[in-house]
C-alpha cells in the first residue's frame, strides 16, 4: 500500500538541491552569518512579490506580530481582537505585550474573521484586529477593512499561511497597515529553521521593526529604545531567495490539486473562499461529522491527514485566564471537532491525490451508513467552483 505523506521536503527540496547547496556554501565562505547581503536582498524581493513597500525580515512569524504591536505602542490596558480559530501564535503575539486578547468566532463558512462579529466585539479599547488568513484563505479584507477604519483601528494581518495568496487580484501587501509572514520550515515558504518578515507600505514603522529586531539599535552599540535580538540568518535568507523564485509554480500545483479535490470530493464540507480571491492552499481543511473516525479510516489505509487545530487557543491551559468555558465560542469549538486537513503540497501526484479522493468519498459512505443506524447528522455539502 502505497503512503500519501501529508508533508515531504525532500523531494521538494530535490529539484533545487543545487542551488541551496550553492547558496549555503556562498554563506559559509563569505562568513558573514547576520547582516549578510542575502538578507536585505531577500527583503526586498519579498516586497515585491507580495506587493508591499517594505519587508523587514525578524526571527520568527511569532515575533513578526509581536514586534509590531510593539512599534505600535500596544501594551497593558489595550484590547486587539483576533479570530478564535487560529494557530495559538496569534493569541500569543498580544499577551506578549500585555494587551488583552480578545477572541471572536469566525463565519462558519470561510472559518475566517467575519467584520459584522468584528464590529460587536469593538470596545472603548480596542486597538487593532488581526485578521488571521487561515489555511491560506484571504479573509474577507474590504469589509474587514471597513469596519477597522470605521473605528480607527489598526490592521496586522496574520498571513503566515497565505504566502503568495491574493485578495480580489492583488497580493495581501496591498491591505491594511502590516502583514506578518513566517518561514517556519513546513510553511509554503519555509526555511531551514524559524524566521519571519513584517511587510508594510509604512516606512516609520519599518524603522522601527529595524531598530526592534536588533536590541533596539541602528548604529551599532548606539541603543535608541528598548529592543530584541530577532533577526533572520544570513543562512536563512540565502535559502528563502532559492526558494521565492519556485514559491509561484509550487503554489499554482497546490491550486491544481485543491480543485482536484474541489471536483471529487463527497460527503464532507468544503472550502468556501472569496470571489476573484486565491488562495495559497497552505492547508486544504474539509469538515465532517464524524471526523476522528474518517481520520483514522485515512490513516489505517496509509493516507496523512491531520487536524488543525485539535484545542482551540481559548481552551488550551495557557489561556485559563481568559476564563472561557466550553461553548463560549460555539463555531470555533465545532470546527476544533469536525476539521480535517488532506495532504496538500507540491509533492503530491495526481494518482495521490485521486487515490485521496476515493479514500474519502468511500470512508465518508460507510461513515455515514453507521451513522446513521447510530442517528448522527450528516454534514452538508458546499461547494464553490474556483
Ligand atoms: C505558523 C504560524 C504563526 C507563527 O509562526 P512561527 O514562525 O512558527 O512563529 C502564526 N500564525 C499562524 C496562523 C501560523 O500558522
Amino acid at each position: 500500500m502505497e503512503r500519501v505523506p501529508f508533508l515531504d521536503m525532500t523531494s521538494v527540496h530535490q529539484e533545487i538541491r543545487a542551488d541551496l547547496d550553492q547558496a549555503v556554501s556562498n554563506v559559509v565562505d563569505s562568513a558573514q552569518f547576520l547582516y549578510g547581503p542575502p538578507v536585505q536582498q531577500f527583503e526586498e524581493e519579498f516586497a515585491e512579490f507580495v506587493g508591499a513597500k517594505h519587508a523587514v525580515s525578524v526571527g520568527s512569524g511569532l515575533a513578526a506580530l509581536t514586534l509590531t504591536l510593539r512599534a505600535w505602542g500596544i501594551g497593558p490596558g489595550d484590547e486587539v481582537i483576533v479570530p478564535a480559530n487560529t494557530f495559538i501564535a496569534t493569541f500569543l503575539a498580544v499577551s506578549a505585550v500585555g494587551a488583552v486578547v480578545v477572541p471572536v468566532d469566525p463565519d462558519p463558512s470561510t472559518y475566517n474573521l467575519d467584520a459584522s462579529t468584528l464590529r460587536k466585539a469593538i470596545g472603548p479599547r480596542t486597538r487593532v484586529v488581526i485578521p488571521v488568513h487561515l489555511y491560506g484563505q484571504p479573509c474577507d479584507l474590504e469589509s474587514i477593512g471597513a469596519v477597522a477604519r470605521a473605528h480607527g483601528l489598526k490592521i496586522l494581518q496574520d498571513a503566515a499561511q497565505a504566502h503568495g495568496a491574493r485578495y480580489r487580484q492583488n497580493p495581501l501587501g496591498v491591505y491594511g497597515d502590516a502583514a506578518a509572514f513566517s518561514f517556519y520550515p513546513a510553511k509554503n515558504l519555509g526555511a531551514f529553521g524559524d524566521a519571519g518578515a513584517v511587510v508594510t507600505n509604512d516606512g516609520d514603522l519599518a524603522t522601527i521593526l529595524r531598530k526592534l529586531r536588533n536590541y533596539g539599535s541602528e548604529v551599532k552599540y548606539v541603543h535608541q529604545i528598548q529592543g530584541e535580538n530577532s533577526r533572520m540568518s544570513t543562512l536563512n535568507a540565502a535559502v528563502l531567495r532559492v526558494k521565492l523564485r519556485r514559491l509561484e509554480s509550487w503554489n499554482h500545483r497546490r491550486g491544481e490539486i485543491a480543485l482536484h479535490y474541489q471536483q471529487g470530493l463527497r460527503g464532507v464540507d468544503l472550502p468556501i473562499w472569496p470571489p476573484q480571491s486565491e488562495p495559497s492552499w497552505h492547508l486544504y481543511v474539509v469538515q465532517s461529522p464524524h471526523r476522528n473516525q474518517l481520520l483514522q479510516y485515512l490513516q489505517d489505509l496509509g493516507i496523512e491527514a491531520m487536524v488543525h487545530y485539535p484545542i482551540p487557543p481559548h481552551r488550551q491551559a495557557a489561556y485559563q485566564n481568559l476564563a472561557m468555558p466550553w461553548g463560549s465560542l460555539p463555531v470555533t469549538e465545532q470546527l476544533s471537532r469536525q476539521v480535517l486537513s488532506l495532504p496538500m503540497g507540491p509533492h503530491l501526484s495526481d494518482e495521490q491525490v485521486e487515490r485521496v479522493i476515493e479514500t474519502v468519498n468511500v470512508g465518508v459512505r460507510r461513515l455515514g451508513v453507521k451513522a446513521m443506524r447510530g442517528g448522527w447528522q450528516n454534514g452538508r455539502n458546499r461547494r464553490q467552483t474556483i
